[in-house]
């Protein structure tokens, strides 16, 4: 058994296929730990619900190096294939954000990754060891579905070529669906002449008439693959048969991933993932996040309203990645302050040396217990309020930065370097001055006066502090 270098108590994760928390243990002891992410799909702006459980995939990966794990991690950029229904009707997503944006379909992958990006850099994330675009992979997909072929998994319809899933035995070991139910509230708008509702297309054709942007020449006519043959044909190119870890959103629980399984399975004949983990939905104020409702925002709309990015990803970090997490703009807010606080007291360091044992060992066993980062955060701020050394604390934190990926330290020196403008620091004295004589209505009038200014004061107890105005 490979022990992880860190001591105590080892990483155990919940998988979905089991439905139960798990010692984590790779497959090759000694090797990388194989990890695939469903990336992006690059047709619009991604919002801080996508980002969130990006986020919850660096700090699983952030937490296996903790560990002493080196990691593999994969990721696909699905530039082509993905219908805007799962029930293989409906337009490519690609070709309808080409529509809306009035650009070509590759011009929209590309300003739409390149913002994706953007928006991973922004919040401190890893990016993963190896990005794949579905569109340059076309030749392993079409060999992929020429094995299920071969080996009878498949049908030719009118629309393209189908997995029939009834041929495979497990198709509901991740979902734990029941056939007869799903066959009761079957769609209606189910491809003519496919013969299972859950059956899906491998490859689709280009319609008779019309040239689509995207297609490609393939064994059985002119077309573009289907979306579920990406992922399993680049995560086994690069990865081999079987994944260590496979990530994604919830949603992608009783289709994408069930159809993942399926394909790779009955290609292989071995097991394709030994943990399947799950991100949970992040919603704005209870409600799903759409451009209709107004209530769909960036990370650069984040930033435009004066917030560092590290206050979005503290605020991620305090929801376990299992549970829904409500975004707010007073929890925004909330978690902004509690960061700048930590970054404030961090300042107050000035030489690290040792570290705090029990503190670490405590968030050690935080983050090993199915990723409990919101505890984990809990015992940063125990050891900030403990008696330990201040080089021990100062030690520790680095290290426990390290998976937290607050950049912590870095925004601290930052922080002691931002100026304060000299006129600034005056109005602040003078609003001091009027408060200390019971003279509020005047001091309320001073603080709106440095608001107009691009500054804030909030009145603690030890004084008057100055940040930056966040819109
Ligand atoms: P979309 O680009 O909207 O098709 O979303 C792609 C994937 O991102 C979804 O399948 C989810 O796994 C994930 N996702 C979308 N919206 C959210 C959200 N609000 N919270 C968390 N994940 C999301
Ligand atoms: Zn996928």
């Amino acid at each position: 058994m490979k022990l992880g270098k860190q001591q105590g108590n080892m990483l155990r994760l919940y998988n979905t296929l089991t439905r139960t928390i798990e010692n984590f243990q790779p497959l090759h002891l000694n090797a990388s730990v194989s990890m695939y992410s469903c990336g992006p799909t690059v047709y619009d702006y991604q919002h801080i619900g996508h980002m969130r459980r990006y986020v919850g995939d660096d700090m699983l990966v952030r937490v296996l190096k903790y560990n002493g794990y080196k990691v593999d991690h994969v990721m696909n950029i699905t530039d082509v294939g993905h219908l805007v229904s799962d029930s293989d009707t409906g337009e490519d997503k690609m070709e309808k954000g080409a529509r809306k944006y009035g650009k070509s379909v590759w011009n929209i992958a590309k300003k739409f990754e390149k913002q994706f990006w953007i928006s991973i850099d922004e919040l401190n994330i890893k990016r993963p060891d190896y990005v794949m675009h579905a569109t340059d992979y076309i030749a392993d997909q079409i060999a992929l579905i020429k094995i299920l072929e071969e080996k009878g998994y498949t049908y030719r319809i009118d629309d393209g070529v189908y997995f029939d899933t009834t041929k495979f035995k497990n198709y509901y070991q991740l979902s734990r669906q029941n056939p007869q139910a799903l066959k009761a509230g079957a769609r209606v708008d189910i491809v003519a002449g496919k013969k299972h509702p859950e059956d899906f297309a491998l490859w689709k054709f280009s319609p008779k008439n019309e040239k689509r942007q995207m297609e490609w020449e393939s064994p059985w006519g002119i077309g573009f693959p289907g979306w579920h043959i990406e992922c399993s044909a680049m995560s086994m190119k690069t990865l081999g048969a079987t994944l260590d870890i496979h990530t994604g959103g919830i949603d992608h629980i009783n289709v994408h991933h069930t159809n993942e399984i399926a394909q790779s399975e009955a290609a292989t004949g071995k097991q394709f993932v030994r943990y399947w983990v799950h991100h949970n939905f992040l919603v704005v104020e209870g409600e799903k996040m759409s451009k209709s409702l107004g209530n769909f925002f960036t990370v650069q709309d984040v930033v435009k309203k004066g917030f560092n990015p590290m206050h979005l990803r503290y605020l991620y970090l305090q929801t376990h990645y299992r549970q829904e997490m409500n975004f707010t703009w007073e929890s925004l807010e909330a978690a902004g302050n509690a960061y700048d606080r930590l970054v404030k007291e961090i300042a107050t360091f000035t030489s690290s040396s040792g570290g705090a044992k029990q503190f670490e060992q405590q968030f050690t066993d935080n983050i090993n217990d199915d990723l409990n980062i919101p505890k984990a955060l809990a015992t940063v701020w125990e050891l900030i309020r403990s008696d330990e050394a201040l080089p021990a604390r100062a030690a520790s934190l680095s290290k426990m930065d390290t998976v937290l990926g607050l950049n912590l330290f870095a925004t601290a020196v930052k922080q002691e370097a931002l100026e304060i403008p000299q006129s600034i620091l005056n109005l602040v004295k003078e609003r001091e001055g009027l408060r200390k004589i019971g003279d509020f209505a005047a001091s309320d009038e001073m603080r709106e006066k440095i608001r107009s200014l691009g500054w804030e004061v909030s009145d603690t107890k030890t004084g008057p502090e100055v940040s930056p105005l966040r819109s």
